[in-house]
Formats: structure tokens, sequence, C-alpha cells
């Protein structure tokens, strides 16, 4: 008999109203385990508890709360090869994807630890004679986070890092495809030196659970990662209580391939940003912006290059591609694929549901060309292993379609020339900028968020979190004179 994981309400790990199993989407014979569903009334306990504890450990002295995130990060780094497999096993990117992601959500957390110590105000002369003005910032309060998916670890971590940091509670509600990877790092988290019901976990699923908590009014602050749908319907709940909300909701990046680029560079960047993690990252490379005076030989080597990528099981040593992580994603990905064809791309390879050995949900990744920017598959988020060439004559026309989009997280240029790659750098209009690197991929100590649908609300990670994870007062001192 599988064990049920609970969920953390109010400091207890507590069964819940329901409970759904997680399979592992590269073999659905293999049971991840049962999950327990929380009810609303196990919600609005944990909300209330956070409360109290928050005040508890904003009076934490610095050093105390740095301890606490360095505990954490340190335990994931260690960890990284055990949990990056369970990440793989319920997630499905390929192991040392897994890995990396848990090694990387650790080192959130040290770099956390560290801003513990750097929480250092303004001060001011006062307009006034004799009065003196302190500027710092305090914990927001009580934070509700919503992950997504294709991040478990990471994203979830880049959100709970910084808000324990600035010294506030977090309400976690990760997404129900992925819950093994959440109760994993609920555990690290739980047993360090925190107040009861600082930290809760609240398994359930986002039409029930997630929608509760971003209607409630215990909640001060809301962090997202996921569809500009739900993104949307989050901020108008959100509004109703005026709470902080910051949100970053996918996109639809270009990759510009310029004449003068390194060829097999720029072919093994645009591999690696439209397929890394089945293309199910908010950061990939689905656009492929390529100058006529390559594009025949670059789309040459890209087909190659996608038709050699060993797709299969995430454990499985040498697998560079993993499945789609659930058969109704899988689906959509079939259809935009049709949908693709029926508007005039051509297919030149992959896109096609594939059997394996074991019973999983298997696609080959997928290269449109001839296509045009106004496809729907050019504006829509497809989060799929599929990219489309849209051939362009000039540089201008390049960045004009680059820029052409609803979206704007990333976007990158291979070029050998400096004036090209400065002027793209300064007039691409995304909150990330690449040159000669891959559009997926970004450090932990600067900030990331875009423009646009892609994001709303302050950027996230390094000393930009600061600005929604806190909120800032201003203190006016009048001393007066000496006796
Ligand atoms: P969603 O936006 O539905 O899910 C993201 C998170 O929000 C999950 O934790 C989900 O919970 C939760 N959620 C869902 N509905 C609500 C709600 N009404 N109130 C509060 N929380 C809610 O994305 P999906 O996972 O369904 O993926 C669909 C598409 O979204 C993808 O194909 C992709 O285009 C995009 N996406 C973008 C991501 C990015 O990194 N920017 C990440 C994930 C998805 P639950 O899991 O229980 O539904």
């Amino acid at each position: 008999m599988t064990l049920t994981k609970l969920n953390l309400i109010a400091g207890d790990w507590l069964a819940g109203e329901s409970e759904i199993e997680n399979r592992n989407p590269s073999d659905l014979s293999d049971l991840v385990g049962m999950f327990t569903q929380a009810s609303a009334d196990q919600l609005d306990a944990t909300l209330d508890q956070a409360r109290i504890a928050q005040a508890e450990w904003e009076a934490f002295g610095p050093e105390r709360k740095q301890a606490v995130l360095m505990a954490i990060g340190t335990e994931l780094m260690s960890r990284a090869e055990e949990l990056g497999t369970l990440l793989s096993r319920e997630e499905g990117k390929p192991l040392a994807e897994g890995k990396g992601e848990v090694y990387r959500a650790g080192q959130f957390f040290t770099y956390y630890a560290a801003e513990c110590l750097r929480q250092i105000g303004e001060n001011a002369d006062s307009v006034r004679p004799g009065v003196e003005i302190d500027v710092r910032r305090e914990a927001v309060g009580v934070v509700a986070i919503i992950s997504p998916w294709n991040f478990p670890t990471a994203t979830a971590s880049w959100k709970i890092a910084p808000a324990l940091c600035y010294g506030n509670a977090v309400v976690w509600k990760p997404a129900n495809i992925t819950p093994a990877s959440a109760v994993a790092l609920s555990e690290i988290i739980e047993r360090q030196d925190i107040p009861k019901g600082l930290f809760s976990l609240v398994m359930g699923s986002g039409r029930s659970v997630g929608q509760r908590l971003v209607e409630s009014p215990k909640v001060n602050a809301i962090s997202f990662t996921g569809s500009v749908p739900v993104g949307k319907g989050i901020a108008a709940a959100a509004i109703q209580n005026l709470t902080k909300v910051q949100m970053e909701m996918g996109s639809k990046n270009a990759l510009a391939v310029m004449d003068d680029a390194d060829l097999d560079l720029a072919v093994t960047l645009a591999l690696g940003g439209a397929f890394g993690g089945s293309g199910q990252k908010c950061t990939a490379s689905s656009r492929l912006v390529v100058h006529a005076g390559v594009h025949d030989a670059f789309v040459e080597k890209l087909v190659a290059g996608a038709q050699a990528i060993k797709v299969g099981h995430a454990l499985e040593a040498g697998v560079q591609m993993g499945p789609i992580v659930s058969e109704q994603q899988l689906q959509e990905n079939l259809a935009y694929v049709d949908l693709g064809t029926s508007e005039g791309a051509e297919l030149a390879c992959g896109g096609q549901r594939l059997e394996m050995p074991h019973d999983g949900f298997y696609m080959s990744p997928g290269v449109f060309l001839n296509s045009t920017n106004d496809m729907r598959i050019n504006r829509e988020e497809m989060f799929a292993p599929l990219t489309s060439v849209i051939k362009v004559a000039s540089y201008d026309e390049a960045l004009s379609v680059v820029n052409d989009t609803n979206f704007g997280l990333t976007s990158g240029i291979v070029t050998q020339s400096l004036a090209r790659a400065t002027h793209f750098r300064r007039n691409a209009r995304t909150g990330v900028v690449t040159v000669n690197l891959p559009t997926a991929g970004t450090d932990y100590h600067v900030p990331f968020g875009g423009r646009g649908d892609s994001s709303y609300g302050p950027r996230e990670q390094g000393k930009a979190a600061a600005e929604f994870y806190t909120t800032v007062k201003t203190a006016y001192i009048s001393a007066g004179t000496p006796v």
C-alpha cells in the first residue's frame, strides 16, 4: 500500500479531504505516490497560523534567518542527485536537468541566506531642521506562492527563498502534476529552526485550493508563475482585496540568427533553447528568426540536429529529451502541429507521438519551416518541443519580427558583429536579452522577468526581489537637543 503524502497545515502534516495519484510520465506503470488535497478549512487554519508565525519570524535576528536559509540551500545541493531523480521521475526532464534544477534551487537559498545579512536601508536629513529620516524595508506579511510544474523545485525556490529572507510567512500551492518535489522541499524547510506554521504546503487543485487562496483577504501578496489566463484571473481576484501581486506567464521567445553568425553555435543554441525540457520552458526558443543569407545552411543543420535528439525515459542514460508532462499537454502539442500545417507552415521533422518500450507521453521534436510571424504557432505559447523558422532579409527585419509579439520575456541574437549585438541588446523589447547564448538559462543573482503579457508586477530574483517581498517604511525622528 502506498502511503499518502500529507500537507503541512499550521505546522502539522495533515491529510486533507481527498487525494490524487501521481504517475511517472516516462512510464505510466510507475506510481510516484499518492498526495493529499487540502480542504477549505485547512487553508483558512494555516493562513491564521501563518500570520502569528510571521510576526515571530520577522523578529528573528538576521543571523538566525541566514542560518535557516543556508541549511535549506546546503541540503538541497547535497541531495541534488536523489531529489533530482525524484523530480525527473515525476516531471519527465532528463536526469541531468533534474539534478541541475535541484542544485540551482539550493543556490537560490544560499544566495538569499547571504541577503539576510545585507538588508541595509537609507537615511537622509529632513528638510525640517533637527529631523532625521530612516528608510527601511519590512516584510509584506503572508505570501501565497503558486508555482508551475515545469520547474517544480527551482521556480518555487526562487519565490520561497526571498519570501523567507525578507521576513514573510509562506503558503505554497504547488502544481498538482508535480507534488512529490513539493513535499520533498517542504520536508526540508519544516525541519529548520522556524516558528510553527511559518511555512505551509497546501497541495490541491488550482481551481479549488488555488482560487480560494488568491481570493483570501488573509493573504498580503501573491507570487504566481503559470499561464496567462490563470494569471489574469489571479490578478482580478487579488485586486478585490488590494493584494500585492507578481506574475510570470510565459512567452514566445525569438532567437535571431544573423548571416555573420557562427552557424554551429547558432544550431546548438537553437536546439538547446527549443527542445531542452521538452520545450516546456517560459524561456524556450520557439521562434527562430533566420537571415536569408544563412537560412538554408542553418535549416539543414537544425533539422539534422532535431532528428538526432534521443527521446526516451527521463532516467535512462543518454536520453536528451524526456516525455511531455501529461496526456493533456501532449494532445495540445499535437493540435499545434496540425494547426501549423493548416496555417501553411512546413513540418520538416518530428511533431509526432512516439511509441516507446514504456507507456508514456512521448513526442518527437518538431521543426516548422516557411512560417510567418502572423501564424498562431508564432503568436501563442505552445509549451511544446516545437519551434518555427521565420526567414528574414535583414537585421532590421529580424529585430522587428523579434519585437512583434504580445509577450516579452527573453530574446537572443547570434552574431559576430558587435554593432548588431549592441543594437539588439538595446532595442529588443524583452526583460532578458542574450548575445551568442541560449534564450533559456539565467542566473540567480540578477533580476528575471519580462514585458507585455510575460510578466506583471516587480521583477523576481536577485536584489530586485526585495521590491515585491517587502514594503518600505519611512520614519521621521526628532531627537531634540542633548542637555
Ligand atoms: P496553469 O496556469 O493552469 O497552472 C499554474 C499554477 O496555477 C498551478 O499551480 C495551478 O494549479 C495553479 N492554478 C490553476 N488555476 C488556478 C486558479 N484559478 N487560481 C489559482 N491557482 C491556479 O498552467 P498549466 O499547468 O495548466 O499549463 C498550461 C499552460 O500554461 C502551458 O501550456 C504553458 O503555456 C503555460 N505555463 C507557463 C509556465 C511558465 O513558466 N511561464 C509554467 C506552466 C505553464 P494546478 O496544477 O493544480 O492546476
